[in-house]
């Protein structure tokens, strides 16, 4: 008699808009892994239990994703060091008695500009759109990469203060609203922002990208959006949606969960095909 799969779980609230059963699907059919991947809706305020109750249905694991990552951290018993630097777990591995936090985030961003296109972070002026939990989870790994400097803008001008205070032993970070960006081009821009899941575009000086610029918005959609159309209009040298960090941040995660790298341009070429027949 064959085994049942092993079980693993995205859990968040809202849940049902996340693509990451498709691709630990399709991760799991092409490295030949035997497992099952559910997204579940856990009620805000009851993450612990909720968690604990999925852990005694026999979860091997969990990703995390909004309102929970700062839940997921305080749950776990031991945290990498990636998890413990950034105050945020997304990726939660489960044995018998441990909660094992990591964050995937980062590397997943950096490993879509990198392997997917082509970018090389070494010595590069960074700006980032945004002071939230994301922007706390990828930080580190673009030191890691040892950009020139990182220059956080937000609109409630305290979080991007507070972010750079939190990294500023690992390299050089300013801040500043969002109307004071500082006028010169940028070599990376990442819209770090949820301003693109309402369609909603960002005020932003026309100083700060040039054509040697390379835009990247977190959000992914069929259409560009108001950041990248922006950023296209300024004649940017490329512009790239988080449809490909959405997928390298589960390849990640599955490598941690199971010892096997999938392959994720096949996967990422299948969302988009998705995303655009949508
Ligand atoms: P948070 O809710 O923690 O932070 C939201 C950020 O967006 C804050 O900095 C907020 O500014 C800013 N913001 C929201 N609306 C506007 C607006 N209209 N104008 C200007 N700024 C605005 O979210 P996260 O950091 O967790 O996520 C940020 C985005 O990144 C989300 O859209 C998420 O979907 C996406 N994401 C994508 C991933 C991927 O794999 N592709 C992975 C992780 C995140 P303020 O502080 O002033 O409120």
């Amino acid at each position: 008699m064959s085994e049942s799969p092993d079980k693993y779980f995205v859990v968040g609230n809202p849940i049902a808009h996340s693509r990451s059963p498709d691709i630990h699907t399709l991760f799991a059919q092409q490295t030949q892994q035997q497992l099952e991947y559910k997204a579940q809706e856990i009620p805000i305020n009851n993450f612990s239990s909720g968690i604990k109750q999925l852990k005694q249905l026999g979860a091997k694991g969990f990703n995390v994703t909004v309102p929970f990552k700062g839940e997921a951290f305080e749950l776990c018993t031991s945290l990498s060091e990636r998890a413990a630097l950034t105050g945020s777990v997304n990726t939660i591995s489960i044995t018998e008695e441990a909660y094992i936090g990591d964050t995937t985030d980062g590397r997943g961003l950096i490993n879509d500009l990198q392997s997917n296109h082509n970018i090389d972070l070494k010595a590069k002026a960074v700006l980032i759109l945004g002071a939230g939990g994301a922007v706390a989870g990828v930080l580190p790994d673009f030191f890691v990469q040892h950009v020139t400097s990182i220059h956080i803008a937000n609109r409630t001008v305290s979080k991007a203060e507070a972010l750079s205070q939190r990294f500023s032993e690992l390299g050089e970070i300013q801040f500043s609203s969002m109307d004071d960006i500082p006028s010169n081009a940028f070599d990376v821009i990442i819209n770090a922002t949820s301003a693109s899941l309402s369609n909603t575009a960002l005020n932003l000086p026309a100083t700060c990208i040039n054509a040697s610029s390379i835009a990247y918005d977190m959000v992914y959609a069929a259409k560009p959006t108001p950041f990248l159309q922006w950023a296209k209009n300024q004649g940017a040298a490329l512009s790239i949606d988080g449809l490909g960090m959405l997928v390298e941040q589960a390849a990640v995660s599955f490598e941690i969960w199971r010892g096997v790298k999938p392959e994720t341009q096949i996967v990422i070429q299948a969302l988009r095909d998705k995303l655009l027949a949508s």
